[in-house]
C-alpha cells in the first residue's frame, strides 16, 4: 500500500513555494522523501522553507524564479537539474489577489483598474502555463511527468468583490483539462495535469478580506464564508496535503484533467 503513495527521489518543482499553503506541502513532500525546488519570487521566503527541509535532513533547494518571465524560468530549471539531475513533477502554487482589483465601499467595479485585473489574471493564469511550458517540455521529452495546478472555489463559482481573481482562476481550472489533453494525445500517455482546489484558508492573500486588519475578528464575508462551510471552520495549510500526495503518486496513475476540491464541504453546499 504504502509503494502506492511512493514520492521517494521524485524531484518536486514548487513555484509560490515559499508561501503559505505551498510551504506546507514542500516540508511534507520532502518528509515522503522527494527533492523539493521551492521557487519564489520572494527568496527570502523560499531560503527560509529550504533551511527548514534541510533541518530536518530533507533535501530541497531555493531558486528566485519570477513565473511570468520565461527566461527566469529557464535559468530556474537549469539550476535544478544541476542540483538534482532531473525533473519529474511541478506544482504550479505561485498565484494570489490583491486589494486593487478588489471592489469595496472605496473601490466599485466601474473604477477598477485595469492594470491590478490584469495582474491578477496574469500571476494566476500566466504564471501557470508559462512554468507549464518550460518544465512540461522536459517532461515531454523525458515521456513523463506529473503537473499539478491550484485552482479555487472561485473557478466553480465566482465568488463576489473578486472578478479578476475568478475568472482567471476559472481559466487555470479549464487549461487544467486542456492540458491533460494535449500532453496524452501529442506527448506521451504518462503525464497527467490535475488541480486542487482549495476552499478558504487564511493566509496573506484574503487576510484583509476575511479578517479585521485592527481586531482580527472575522469581517462579514469571512462570517459568511464559515456560514457556507458545512465543517464550519477555515482549512489548515496540512489539510491539503494528503489530496496532493494522492495526486502526485502512482495511486493516482489513470487520473488526469480533474479539479478536487478540499474545501469542508463549501462547493457542495447550496446555502440552503
Ligand atoms: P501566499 O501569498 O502565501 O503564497 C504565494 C507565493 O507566491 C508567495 O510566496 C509569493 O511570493 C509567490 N509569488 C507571487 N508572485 C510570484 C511570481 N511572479 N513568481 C514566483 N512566485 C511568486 O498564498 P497562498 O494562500 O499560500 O496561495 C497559494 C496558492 O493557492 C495560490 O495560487 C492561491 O491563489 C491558491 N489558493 C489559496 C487559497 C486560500 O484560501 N489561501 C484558496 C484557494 C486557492
Amino acid at each position: 500500500m504504502s509503494d502506492l503513495f511512493k514520492l521517494q527521489d521524485k524531484t518536486i518543482v514548487i513555484t509560490g513555494g515559499g508561501g503559505v499553503l505551498c510551504s506546507a506541502m514542500a516540508v511534507a513532500l520532502a518528509k515522503a522523501g522527494a527533492r523539493i525546488a521551492i521557487l519564489d519570487l520572494d527568496e527570502v521566503a523560499a531560503a527560509e522553507v529550504a533551511d527548514e527541509i534541510q533541518s530536518s535532513r530533507g533535501l530541497a533547494v531555493a531558486v528566485k524564479c519570477d513565473v511570468l518571465n520565461k527566461e527566469s524560468l529557464e535559468s530556474a530549471k537549469e539550476e535544478i537539474n544541476s542540483v538534482f539531475g532531473k525533473i519529474d513533477i511541478l506544482i504550479n502554487g505561485a498565484g494570489g489577489n490583491k486589494k486593487e482589483a478588489t471592489t469595496s465601499p472605496d473601490l466599485s467595479f466601474f473604477d477598477l483598474p485595469s492594470e491590478a485585473l490584469q495582474f491578477v489574471f496574469n500571476l494566476n493564469f500566466i504564471g501557470t502555463l508559462l512554468p507549464s511550458q518550460v518544465f512540461g517540455k522536459e517532461m515531454a521529452e523525458s515521456g513523463g511527468g506529473i503537473i499539478l495546478n491550484i485552482s479555487s472555489m472561485c473557478a466553480f463559482s465566482p465568488l463576489t468583490k473578486i472578478p479578476g481573481y475568478s475568472a482567471a482562476k476559472a481559466a487555470v481550472s479549464n487549461f487544467t483539462q486542456w492540458l491533460a489533453v494535449h500532453v496524452c494525445q501529442n506527448y506521451s500517455k504518462d503525464i497527467r495535469v490535475n488541480a486542487i482546489a482549495p476552499g478558504f484558508f487564511l493566509t496573506e492573500q484574503n487576510r484583509f478580506l476575511l479578517t479585521d486588519e485592527k481586531t482580527g475578528e472575522l469581517t462579514a464575508r469571512g462570517k459568511t464564508i464559515i456560514d457556507h462551510t458545512p465543517m464550519g471552520r477555515f482549512g489548515q495549510p496540512e489539510e491539503l496535503v494528503g489530496t496532493v500526495m494522492w495526486l502526485l503518486s502512482d495511486a493516482a496513475k489513470f487520473v488526469t484533467g480533474i479539479v478536487v476540491p478540499i474545501d469542508g464541504g463549501f462547493s457542495a453546499f447550496s446555502g440552503v
